[in-house]
């Protein structure tokens, strides 16, 4: 198989490895020898990656895991809010990618005025119908906003997702105003969590997950962009502790992924429970132990600024 040139620094010197996905296909990540910036291999039609976004990936009524959870999870959102508050100016602010549009809730609640994008109208519906949100469905390329008139853009775990990420920061570039401020998230191929589980690696996510950047390429693709790093975060306390747990659990568990599976909500799991209870036990069991380690590894991980996730806060220049 031939590789193309890596569309972050040029380099050809191209390695490829197997990559679990959740699918029976097989996928490889196509990883840059010079700048370590991965990409899925084979690229997928736009029709084809919609067929891994069903109605069920989000859940019904937009909720995709269990209430605890979901509490837990607009509790880290309130956090983001809050640095996000601290570091841009009030004005308008814009989620691409914003799903159920909790995050731009706690941000008008701030003082910013909010607005979306999103893949889908089913995606976008509750932003739009229960928090009265503005949502663009469709490309950020056909969005109706103006040059520099935000002042915040987050991609908060949807740069890999896209096609083209270099098109999105050089779009994101032009909605912001001077000095506007960018914060990416994303999970970080370089952390130390990647090297331990290799292709079962929670964070992985092929096919979804179309980019695979680390915490080196990604500061790179926003230097190039025309932005200026000024924080950048290891320790997710949302996102590791569990990309830890499940890659631990899909490295000496024979099903990927099952304990996700669990957490989800009926409507958003690929596999029923009752198939598997004996399995459900021991997931169970393992989880329990393995938890207060995930957690030591996710403190260890974001000391040496190897982060299992990686959180860049970017300026503007010019
Ligand atoms: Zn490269």
């Amino acid at each position: 198989m031939s590789a193309p040139a890596c569309p972050g620094c040029g380099e050809t010197r191209v390695a490829s490895a197997p990559a679990k996905g959740t699918g029976t296909a097989p996928f490889f990540v196509e990883r840059c020898r010079a700048c370590g910036l991965g990409w899925t291999s084979p690229a997928l039609s736009d029709a084809e990656i919609a067929d891994w976004y069903p109605q069920g990936y989000y859940g019904d009524g937009n909720a995709r895991f269990h209430p605890l959870l979901e509490r837990l999870v607009r509790l880290f959102q309130t956090r983001r809010a809050r640095v996000i508050r601290r570091r841009a100016a009030s004005g308008k602010v814009l989620d691409v990618g914003c799903g159920r549009g909790f995050l731009l809730k706690t941000l008008r609640r701030l003082g910013f005025e909010p607005h979306g994008v999103e893949l889908c109208e089913h995606s976008a519906w509750h932003a739009r119908n229960r928090l009265h949100i503005p949502v663009h469905v469709g490309a950020l390329s056909t969005a109706p906003y103006a040059k520099g008139a935000f002042s915040a853009v987050v991609f908060w775990h949807t740069l890999e997702h896209f096609a083209k990420p270099f098109e999105m920061l050089a779009l994101a570039h032009g909605l912001l105003k001077p000095g506007g401020l960018l914060v990416v998230a994303v999970p970080n191929s370089e952390s130390l969590q990647a090297a331990v589980a290799g292709t079962d690696w929670f964070h992985l996510d092929v096919p979804r997950h179309y980019w695979h950047f680390g915490a080196s390429s990604l500061k790179r693709a926003l230097d190039r962009a025309g932005f200026t790093v000024v924080k950048e975060d290891h320790f997710s306390f949302e996102q590791n502790p569990y990309g830890w747990l499940q890659s631990l659990l899909n490295l000496v568990t024979p099903r990927f992924n099952f304990l996700y599976d669990w957490l989800k909500t009926k409507s958003a799991r690929t596999a029923p429970l009752r198939k598997n209870p004996k399995q459900a036990l021991w997931t169970l069991g393992l989880a329990a132990v393995g938890a207060p380690l995930a957690v030591l590894l996710t403190v260890l991980e974001a000391g040496l600024r190897r982060g299992g996730t990686v959180e860049m806060y970017a300026v503007k220049r010019g």
